[in-house]
């Protein structure tokens, strides 16, 4: 029989950069009659239409899913005009974005993307084995795309455009997106994540949407969890050229799009449930709007807000500010020493938290 070697003290030799890393960070449950507005979710409760049929699709779990989500791809290619194997599904588009980098960037290339934005991206582009190229943000929080430009070096593998950006609220215009595509060497990848789409309202942002089939290195990102309310069982979505797909598809770990939540995904696409939800999409982004024009006329710098969220510069008082929240009951996403996100929640919090912000704010934030 084979003996268990003895134990020899030395530990596993694991990835020093993988060790060194910070996982994703979630924000706290909120307090008892307090409010989670920490990380950017749909405030209302699933539709009985979508919840019926993820109990019906719960009764089918002990079989396999289509992980290809086929019926999903097809409607969504519908909608945006093109052919479903130019539509990818995946466990949230966080997934996604893992799948795109690991298929274009390995050790020794770049991923260049703006800071501050979406905390997940460093994480990834690290498992990769590439270097991620922050670029920073313009003086009002919107992506410095000149920059970014400039930034693409022949290891460049791929770029992250976040519109509107996560966490300062502020999206690229269609004019500046364009001006950048003409920049960017086609054989890098242009990955524009459009989480927070559904929100915005200035007609000038860039929309991914229009630009499909316009450009052969551009894949446009787009998530269930926020306008869909479907943050709990991980699905989203990228629409770009095949090959590019088909590349982020050997890169998935198998099956990780599950029957439950392609059922949830296809029921919120529903006409008479989508109106619902894009209605509640409407609430949502103007009661955004009136936020941050009652934090303006406070004296708060907040920067535009195309998302669910808004972005308060709160600098070294960040960590401060955010406790301050916590204890009137506000679980908020603090990212010191830069500022704190809020996320657009409940309209009945908007009232309370107003109140609280109006003696906190200091001239210039
Ligand atoms: N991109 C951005 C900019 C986000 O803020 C988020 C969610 N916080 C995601 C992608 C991922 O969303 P999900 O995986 O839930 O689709």
């Amino acid at each position: 029989s084979v003996t268990a070697p003895e134990p020899t003290g030395a530990r596993v030799r694991l990835r020093a950069e993988i060790a060194a890393l910070p996982p994703y960070r979630q924000g706290r449950p909120a307090p008892a009659d307090g409010f989670k507005l920490s990380s950017n979710e749909n405030p209302f409760d699933p539709l009985p239409s979508v919840q019926a049929a993820i109990a019906a699709a719960a009764t089918e779990v002990n079989r396999y899913p289509d992980a290809t989500a086929l019926r999903l791809r097809e409607r969504l290619a519908e909608r945006f005009g093109v052919s479903p194997d130019e539509v990818i599904v995946g466990a949230g588009s966080v997934s996604l974005l893992a799948q795109f980098i690991l298929a274009a960037a390995g050790p020794g290339d770049e991923v260049v993307y703006a800071w501050r934005s979406f905390e997940a991206y460093p994480g990834l582009v690290t498992v990769s084995g590439a270097t991620s190229v922050q670029v920073p943000n313009r003086a009002d929080h919107g992506h410095d795309l000149d920059a970014m430009a400039d930034a693409i070096t022949d290891r460049t593998r791929a770029v992250i455009v976040c519109s509107p950006n996560n966490p300062t609220g502020v999206a690229v215009t269609a004019d500046e997106f364009e001006r950048f595509m003409a920049r960017v060497p086609s054989d890098v990848l242009v990955l524009l994540d459009e989480a927070y789409a559904e929100f915005v309202r200035d007609e000038a942002s860039v929309d991914g949407s229009t630009l499909i089939g316009r450009y052969p290195n551009l894949v446009v990102l787009r998530t269930f969890s926020k306008a869909y309310g479907l943050a709990g069982v991980r699905i989203g979505y990228a629409i770009g050229p095949v090959e590019i797909l088909d590349a982020a598809r050997a890169t998935a770990i198998p099956l990780g799009v599950t029957g439950v939540a392609t059922a949830g995904a296809l029921a919120a696409l529903e006409a008479d449930a989508e109106v619902e939800l894009l209605r509640r999409v409407d609430a949502l982004a103007e009661q955004r709007t009136r936020f941050r024009a009652a934090l303006l006329e406070q004296g708060w710098a907040v920067p535009d807000a195309q998302g669910n969220f808004v972005w308060l510069p709160t600098g070294e008082r960040t960590a401060a500010v955010a406790d301050r929240l916590f204890d009137a009951g506000f679980v908020t996403r603090a990212f010191p020493p830069d500022g704190i996100r809020i996320s657009v929640g409940e309209a009945e919090s908007v009232d309370t938290l107003l109140r609280v912000l109006e003696e906190l704010v200091e001239p210039s934030q």
